[in-house]
């Protein structure tokens, strides 16, 4: 068996005609039923609505179990090694499925099949296709000619498996309508790619260059999600603050959003500190519809480790930002990422990890051990040199912190009055609704007649916990 096949991207430039569109028209003729599992961030998540609108253009079909598919795509992360892990084992159980289905057909997408390349295909040779996020326009064809291999009955051992890891500046899928699943909450891709090459990172190299979507475009297809019956839309992008369209910057974007008709809310992830702009904190503080929520990746309090990591700013820069946030927006909720253990990381220097989180006051925080990967700078430049029992160490003692510090300030929230929007029924008791506050906080209350999912409502908190308000709606 040949180890891989490149086959050339289909390009939406092209004019009618050409061969490629030609062999994505035949495609239509075998509908294939395709179920899309996903992995990792919001932004795989998208790209899964993305995968799904591409195939469905196409004359396949989205379908929601797996019993019910004869191809399924696991679109995947890389960011960390569990994250690999955990597909892999699912790899071998799908490979089990396929002894009892041969013409099951595998695909691996997203960062992973970007990041692994050949080292998938060898480790799971099973696999049928690879293929990275700036290729999807090519599942269509990719389908049609791999089920033709299945039709041909040319056994699995001797079938080429499509490989489409080509990354491309230019590709935004600007054109292509996502198949989302109905909620309250939609997810929006507003830029791909990251240029910003942290140390510790895969992205940029999963990923490609940063490029963002017009900004026109961007606020018809939010008005599009209003009239789909969408509440709360959420921008995504690696470094969503960094986007530009011509003039416009962020904060252009979060205004124009913020004045669509309808729209309860507009959240946005990750900012990058570096990028949080005056303008952006504009928008932030006068928009009544851009929630007071932002997700400020802190990653080290160390400026020293900062600098390891590439980050682009220091402790203290970080430490302005903060205050100048909460001097522009008083009510602001700031949540973060952190990392601990990286690379030389010394005592002192997660020490001033730990007393920045101390004097921030984070609402929550993700919190993480460094996870050396693979083809990152910092695997290239430093040693994965902090002892594993070490960096455990640490991450508890920030998670015992970052519990304190959520209780404390949920507690202060008891007696206040919240604005909750109403995301579904609690999973422990149905006589109850939960939602998040402006502030991305969980609320839990009774349902009270004539409110339903979506709806806003006002809620008076009670009790509380680190991880969620409980009150009655007044
Ligand atoms: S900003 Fe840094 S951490 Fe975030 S995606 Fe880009 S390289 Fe990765």
């Amino acid at each position: 068996m040949q180890n891989q096949t490149l086959f050339p991207l289909y390009n939406k430039d092209k004019p009618a005609g050409d061969p490629l569109q030609a062999s994505q028209a035949e495609a239509s003729s075998h509908t294939r039923r395709v179920y899309i599992e996903t992995y990792g961030c919001q932004m795989n998540v998208s790209d899964s609505e993305l995968m799904a609108g591409i195939l469905t253009q196409n004359g396949h079909q989205t379908v929601p179990h797996l019993d019910d598919a004869d191809v399924v795509l696991v679109n995947t992360c890389a960011i960390r090694e569990n994250a690999e892990t955990k597909v892999i084992n699912r790899l071998v159980q799908l490979n089990h499925r396929k002894r009892r289905q041969p013409d099951l057909i595998i695909g691996v997408c997203g960062c992973m099949a970007q990041h692994l390349r050949d080292k998938l295909l060898d480790a799971a040779p099973y696999v049928d296709l690879v293929m990275g996020p700036d290729a999807y326009r090519n599942l269509p064809m990719a389908l049609d000619s791999l089920a033709r291999g299945v039709e041909s009955h040319v056994s699995m051992t001797d079938r080429d498996p499509f490989v489409g890891l080509r990354l491309d500046k230019s590709e935004d899928y600007a054109d292509i309508a996502p198949i989302r699943k109905e909620g309250i909450r939609a997810w929006l891709t507003i830029q791909r790619g990251c240029d910003k090459m942290c140390t510790f990172c895969i992205v940029p190299f999963v990923r490609g260059r940063e490029r963002s979507l017009p900004l026109k475009l961007l606020v018809e297809d939010v008005e599009k999600l209003v009239d789909q019956g969408f509440k709360e839309v959420v921008l995504l992008g690696q470094t969503v603050n960094s986007y530009r369209d011509n003039g416009a910057d962020f904060g252009d974007l979060l205004y124009a959003v913020g004045d669509v008709n309808g729209l309860e809310r507009v959240r946005f992830t990750s900012p990058h500190p570096a990028d949080a702009t005056d303008s952006m904190i504009d928008a932030m503080a006068s928009s009544a519809s851009v929630c007071k929520h932002l997700h400020l990746p802190l990653q080290s309090g160390s400026t020293q480790v900062l600098e390891r990591m590439r980050r682009t700013y220091t402790a203290e820069e970080y430490r302005n930002l903060v205050s100048k946030l909460r001097e522009r927006i008083p009510d602001i909720a700031i949540t973060t990422d952190i990392i601990v253990g990286f690379c030389g990381e010394t005592d002192d220097e997660f020490m001033e990890t730990y007393q920045m989180m101390a004097d921030i006051c984070y609402d929550s925080a993700f919190m993480f051990k460094y996870s050396e990967r693979e083809g990152t700078l910092a695997h290239k430049a430093f040693l994965d040199d902090v002892p594993e029992t070490v960096k455990s160490e640490r991450l508890k003692q920030i998670i015992e912190l970052q519990e304190n510090i959520s209780a404390a300030i949920n507690r202060d929230t008891v007696g206040d009055t919240v604005t909750v929007l109403i995301e579904g029924e609690s999973r422990r008791n149905a006589d109850k609704y939960h939602g998040k506050t402006d502030g991305f906080k969980t609320a839990v209350f009774p349902k009270v007649p004539d409110t339903k999912i979506g709806d806003m409502v006002n809620v008076r908190v009670d009790t509380t916990t680190a991880h969620t308000l409980i009150g009655l709606t007044v």
